[in-house]
Formats: structure tokens, sequence, C-alpha cells
């Protein structure tokens, strides 16, 4: 059996047709099914639909052998556990700390440590850690963009595509962390265990993206 961990949405669409190329055809269509777990063309394939955010802790723990995961949501992980065989090229988008239009930056330096509301806790210490600015880090679980117009933050670090609902709220791209996309992820032990079945979807998924 092999069990794939899939988020709904963005990435359950554009993995669609990297799993058709390797043989692996959904039975249901999880925007319409209740199924949290999807039968699939092959008796012994499934899909289990779950939160992107939850995609590497069932890798991680085998309850998935492998997994399709924003680098976003790895980085914030932390990858214990698991492997990251391949870059889908797909979901793609930057991780970016974002602010005001026009906000004088410095007085906010000048009036201690700066704000900055995420839902991206550990990279976002990382990242100002790693430039020598102490933080205090906010978290929230969505509508970052509101912290900064609300006075909750001076600062917001969220992914960003086409900086469309930034500047819809008054924000502006500010500093450039990451670029995002999806990658394949693997359980570690699946990798040995089953290695024959996951290394020719590995194999056929990386073909398909290039
Ligand atoms: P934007 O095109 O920048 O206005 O992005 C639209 C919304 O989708 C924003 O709230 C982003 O945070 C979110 N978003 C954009 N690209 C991605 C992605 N690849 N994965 C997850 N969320 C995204």
């Amino acid at each position: 059996m092999i069990k794939i961990a899939l988020s709904k949405g963005r990435i359950f669409k554009e993995t669609l047709p990297l799993l058709a190329a390797a043989d692996i055809v959904p039975a249901d269509d999880p925007e319409t099914s209740r199924k949290l777990i999807l039968d699939t063309n092959h008796d012994d394939v499934k899909l289990v639909i779950i939160r992107a955010t939850d995609v590497p802790t069932y890798v991680q723990f085998g309850a998935a052998d492998v997994g399709v995961a924003g680098k976003d949501v790895l980085m914030e992980h932390g990858g214990e556990g698991l492997y990251e065989p391949l870059d889908l090229g797909i979901a793609k988008c930057r991780l970016m700390t974002a602010g005001l239009i026009d906000a004088p930056r410095e007085n906010k330096n000048s009036r201690g440590r700066k704000r900055v509301a995420t839902k991206f806790v550990n990279v976002t210490r990382r990242y100002f850690e790693s430039r020598g600015e102490q933080v205090e880090v906010i978290k929230l679980y969505g509508s970052m963009e509101l912290g900064p117009i609300v006075g909750l933050a001076d600062y917001i670090v969220d992914v960003v595509d086409t900086g469309n609902t930034l500047k819809a709220n008054g924000l502006e791209p500010l500093d450039h962390i990451a670029d995002i996309s999806s990658r394949l992820i693997v359980n570690k032990a699946a990798m040995k265990m089953k290695h024959e079945r996951v290394q020719s979807l590995i194999d056929r998924m990386r073909k398909a993206v290039a």
C-alpha cells in the first residue's frame, strides 16, 4: 500500500497531472466528496486528503508514505523524518515581509522591538535572527494583512503571488525571504521499505515535471 498525502485546492489540482503521469488517477474529487481517503485506479494506492500544514506531519510519522507540501510549510515544519526528493514547480510564490505602504520604517525601529504577525513563526524568528534583529513574533492563523492595519503588528510575513492582496489592503512587499514551490516529500522508512514503488513514483513525476 502507498498512501499519498495531499491538501485540497490549488496543490491538489496542480498535482493531478503529475500523478496521472505516474498512472495514478483518483476515483473521487475532494472538492465534492466528503471522504478523507480517496481510492485511486490502483487498489493499493490511496490519497489522504488533509490540511496543507498537516502534510509534513503525516509523512514524518509514516501515516502517509509520500506527500506534496509547499516549501513554506516545510520550512516552518522543519523537515525531520522526511526526504524532499523533487521540486514539483507548482503553486509558486514568494515568502516575504510586508508593511503598510509608505510607513516610516525608521520610526518603527527606534520605538523598540518590531512586532511581526505571521503564521510562519519559526521561519520568521529564524529570518530576523539571521539579520541580527530582535522582533516580537505574533502568531496568527490567517488574514495576516489585517495586522498592520489595526495596529497589531508593524510587519507581516506571508506568501505573496501577484501582490494584489497586499495592495488591496494598503500593504507593500518588502524583503524577499524565500522562493516557494510545492515539493514531493517521502517518509524516510518508506523510502527504504517500499523503495521500488516510491522510486518509480518519484521518477515518473520527475519526468512529468521536466
Ligand atoms: P496574491 O496573488 O499575492 O494576492 O495572493 C493571493 C492570496 O493567496 C494571498 O493571501 C497569498 O497569501 C495566497 N497565496 C498566493 N500564492 C500562494 C501559494 N503558492 N500557496 C499558498 N498561498 C498562496
